[in-house]
């Protein structure tokens, strides 16, 4: 059975905070994307396909706190994190630190096939990008009002903030991808802006193999949130030896991860993930997660409050 699950970040999305207006964009956008992979799955494409598919199409939207939407570090930039990893043989790409790559994924996904290495930082990462010919873009590509509205906010009150905090304008977030596909492979994949108003060359948990992305025969999973705490959870890698080496479901292992270790130490946020069954969970401790799933033969399920 094949299987696909994505998110569009997790933090205080609250009900009141969204109009129904922009909740049927938000909607649209996850469905657009959902279908996007499901579709490439169905036509028995690799699992890292839809992976990659599904989070290029959340980069090119506006309102995900990635590629085109990503937020400002401090200074007034935009450096995103972005990796792929492939669950079956291990392989794994990540960019830190892009300034002008359209799609960090495919930025990432290049590191996986065309070099020796794992990670790749700032201007050697969008020089390899522009050495492959993926599409560059100029800094207002960037620029949403938006984003630099909440850097002013962030940088008035001196803190550091996820991009879907509880001001109603700080919704969405970064954004990931995760699947089985027909021939049982796994896949992750995720890729952000980072949070509003953070250092500048700040590196997140998405980028780092075993934190923010992870997959291997077991399972793939995608988080979202304070990437501080998620690198020193190790959150992702965490459900995979929790699965390993306590034979724990990837249900079971997902909600220690985020309920019983990352929620207690502040570690706000959640992930999505799927199983070598084709199992799929979608655990958050935060007010609400930006998410969709359809495993084959389903019907597409998207949600973002806590129901
Ligand atoms: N985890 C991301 C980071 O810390 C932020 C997010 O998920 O919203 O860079």
């Amino acid at each position: 059975m094949f299987a696909l699950a994505i998110h569009g970040g997790a933090g205080t999305i609250a009900r009141a905070s969204l109009s129904p207006a922009d909740e049927q964009l938000y909607r649209a956008a996850l469905e657009a994307a959902l279908s996007t992979g499901y579709e490439l799955l169905l036509d028995g494409a690799a699992a890292l396909d839809a992976v990659e598919a599904a989070v290029r199409s959340l980069e090119d939207c506006p309102l995900f706190n990635a590629g085109r939407g990503a937020v400002f570090t401090h200074d007034g930039h935009h450096e995103m994190d972005a990796a792929l990893m492939s669950g079956h043989n291990k392989l794994a790409g990540a960019v830190a630190g892009v300034r002008q790559v359209q799609n960090p994924i495919r930025a990432a996904r290049l590191v996986m096939e065309h070099t020796e290495h794992v990670l790749l930082s700032y201007p050697g990462a969008d020089e390899l990008a522009r050495e492959h010919g993926l599409p560059l873009q100029p800094v207002e590509y960037f620029f949403t009002q938006k984003r630099f509205d909440q850097l002013q906010d962030a940088i008035a009150s001196g803190k550091m903030q996820l991009d879907h905090a509880a001001d109603p304008n700080w919704k969405k977030g970064t954004v990931g991808a995760v699947a089985r596909d027909q021939h049982g492979h796994l896949a992750a994949a995720t890729s952000t802006g980072g949070m509003t108003n953070k250092r500048y060359s700040r590196i997140g948990d998405t980028p780092l193999i075993g934190a923010g992305t992870w997959a291997d025969a077991r399972c793939a999973i995608s988080c979202t949130g304070n990437g501080e705490y998620f690198i020193r959870a190790v959150a992702a890698y965490d459900i995979a030896c929790l699965m390993e080496y306590k034979g724990l479901s990837l249900e079971e292992a997902a909600r220690i991860v985020v309920q019983d270790k990352l929620a207690p130490v502040g570690g706000e946020g959640g992930l999505i993930a799927v199983d070598a069954a084709g199992n799929i969970t979608l655990p958050f401790n935060s007010e609400g997660m930006y998410r969709a799933s359809r495993v084959e033969g389903g019907a597409a399920q998207v949600a973002i409050y806590k129901e």
